[in-house]
């Protein structure tokens, strides 16, 4: 269900335009507005969860759905070779801002661990 004041429902719904790059029956991957390496998409489900454990709990096999996409988005911009990584931000003290479950696809430059 699509959750009337969600930036991500309306991108998936396209009342809010984004690039996007790649499309599933239940995901939409789009760029991300503020990159954070040369390959910076989000791989979102069309249905409304605010993180990744709630969609786990309440929907078998969407997070492997999006698992998959992110892959096939990271294959399509050619980063799998160097590697990528795949985030789920969990609760603000993590760093999420936007409540609509969402996977980061990072790459296209090495990444440091432990992340900041
Ligand atoms: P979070 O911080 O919740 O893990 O990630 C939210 C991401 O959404 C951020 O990386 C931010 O740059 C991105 N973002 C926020 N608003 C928009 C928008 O309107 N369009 C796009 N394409 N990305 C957005
Ligand atoms: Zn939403």
């Amino acid at each position: 269900m699509a959750q009337d004041d969600c930036l991500f429902c309306k991108i998936a719904k396209g009342e809010v335009p984004a690039e996007i790059v790649r499309e599933s029956e239940r995901t939409v991957a789009f760029r991300d507005i503020n990159p954070q390496a040369p390959t910076h998409v989000l791989v979102i489900p069309r249905d409304h969860y605010p993180n990744a454990a709630e969609a786990a709990a309440a929907d078998a096999g969407l997070l492997d759905e999006i698992v998959r996409e992110a892959h096939e988005v990271a294959a399509e911009e050619g980063v799998v070779d160097l590697g990528y990584r795949l985030v789920f931000n969990t609760g603000s003290g993590a760093g999420q801002t936007v409540f609509h479950l969402h996977g980061h696809v990072l790459g296209g430059r090495g990444m440091e661990w432990p992340p900041g």
